[in-house]
């Protein structure tokens, strides 16, 4: 009997952050067809170690790796694809991911010491294995609720295992970038393979750790929750985590099993309030990755192109991101603005909407407040996804509506509250990602932004300035080996 499969909606994302010079991270997405229309696909983030050119190069040969491992196995089984099967290939996948990577780096001497964390997810028939050595990690979302499917085989794990410290004090630990476990860091490597199930509405998120040190768990269920489609999730996730500071590489492939409704979660904002980032800012480790001598740089660059040239022959290569570009040109926008006309005026939305404040973002987006005080998001094709709050539900009632916000380039709204004399900052999901000038601000009222950031407020009649500033990167230094 043919088994109906649900559709997977793949979103992909990968990007440098802000604090790194490369890109140490590599992904890959196989699906049915290039799975002998057996499996239903096979999805890998891996995050590469290791000084001179090593990360970029494990992290790539790892991924590869488990596809060539997963695809041969597939092709040699005679029968079903039993969640067994699937177990024991993708524990032979990242071992064979593992002798690949240690093979190399003991061939090159310039490559010695590198190595790299894998998460594999391979799914067949609403079953799901999911493999991992590091700490990259799998989650999965099923009806609002975020479970992290995967444990990171870390330093700040083990003592959280042990009951030392608590899961918030790992976030924040000097010691939270040391791993224990990584592909090509000995002959052999034990990874830890688990099976979930699948049911259509469910997502799995798998993602590097530039993503979940930057994030907690309920801004990411938020983001995966809200977002329309996989790609739209995959480009927020990245988007909020280089928000927060984007201090590692962030890789992100999102799969939605089946149809997917949106949801907005419900603000979690005593688990928001009580997470810093960068608490303990310890200077970032010097970087090798620069003095590559001639030759290494131009084998890296020759593998990168063979690599980057098969990808894009299969059809697989994933743009990256591409930030948020103002519509094209409309002739209201020319010069020549006397000879436009207009058209009679159109229906945006047919919810009522107060006569102010209205403003638009440069994707198209306008945002206008509901009569009942609820920020409304409207679409340039005029659909409305769940409201962003009030600014702050534990004030807001008997507090008056906001009456100033702006939006800016990358779509993050600023709303000035004069009952908290704070700016609430809210990122493109409606998730709030910050409190801009708490303690400081006496009764904020007029709020813009200017590209670089810049947060304008008029502030008891007082026009002042916020400027944004980089937090001091965290430490990422994968302890060898
Ligand atoms: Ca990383």
């Amino acid at each position: 009997m043919q088994i109906q499969t649900p559709q997977i909606d793949t979103g992909f994302a990968t990007d440098t952050g802000r604090v790194r010079r490369t890109n140490q991270d590599a992904a890959g997405i196989w699906m049915r067809q290039e799975l002998s229309s057996r499996a239903d696909g096979l999805f890998v983030v891996a995050d590469g170690m290791g000084g001179r050119a090593g990360g970029e190069i494990a992290s790539r040969l790892a991924v590869d790796a488990v596809y060539a491992a997963v695809a041969s196995s597939i092709a040699e089984e005679p029968g079903q694809l039993t969640p067994e099967f699937l177990v024991r290939t993708l524990h032979r996948a990242l071992e064979a991911a593992n002798e690949a990577v240690w093979r190399r780096a003991n061939e090159e001497p310039h490559l010695q010491g590198m190595g790299t964390t894998c998460v594999a997810v391979l799914i067949a028939s609403d079953v799901a294995a999911v493999a991992n050595v590091g700490d990259s990690r799998v989650y999965r979302l099923r009806q609002g609720t975020l479970t992290q499917i995967t444990s990171d085989h870390s330093l700040v794990q083990e003592y959280v295992d042990a009951g030392e410290i608590s899961p918030l004090e790992a976030r924040t630990s000097r010691f939270r970038n040391v791993i224990t476990r990584a592909i090509g860091g000995a002959p052999n490597v034990v990874p830890d393979v688990d099976l979930v199930d699948l049911a259509p509405g469910d997502a799995l998120l798998l993602c590097s750790d530039g993503l979940s040190t930057m994030l907690t768990d309920a801004q990411i269920a938020r983001i995966l929750a809200a977002a329309p489609s996989g790609q739209e999730a995959a480009d927020r996730l990245v988007a909020a985590a280089n928000l927060q500071g984007g201090a590692d590489n962030i890789t992100v492939i999102v799969l939605r099993y089946g149809p997917f409704e949106p949801v907005a979660l419900p603000p979690d904002l005593d688990e928001e309030a009580s997470y810093v980032p960068f608490l303990d800012a310890a200077a970032p480790p010097a970087r090798a990755a620069n003095r590559r001598g001639p030759i290494s740089f131009l084998v890296l660059v020759a593998v990168l192109s063979a690599i980057t040239a098969y990808l894009f022959l299969r059809g697989l290569l994933i743009p990256p991101p591409v930030p948020v570009q103002p519509p094209k040109e409309s002739a209201a926008a020319t010069q020549d603005a006397g000879a436009v006309e207009y058209s009679s005026p159109e229906i945006v939305t047919s919810k009522p909407v107060q006569g102010s404040p209205l403003v638009c973002d440069l994707a198209g987006n306008v945002y206008a407040l509901s009569l009942s005080g609820r920020i409304l998001r409207i679409s340039p094709a005029g659909s409305s996804p769940p409201d962003f709050g009030p600014p702050d539900p534990r004030s807001a009632r008997g507090s008056p509506a906001p009456q100033h916000w702006a939006v800016d380039s990358h779509g993050f709204l600023y709303v000035s509250d004069r009952y908290a004399r704070r700016i609430h900052k809210y990122d493109p999901s409606g998730t709030r990602v910050a409190e801009i000038g708490a303690g400081f601000l006496t009764d904020p009222q007029g709020v813009a932004v200017d590209g670089a950031g810049n947060v304008y407020v008029v502030d008891g009649h007082t026009l002042k300035v916020l400027r944004p500033r980089l937090l001091a990167p965290a430490t990422k230094s994968h302890a060898p080996g």
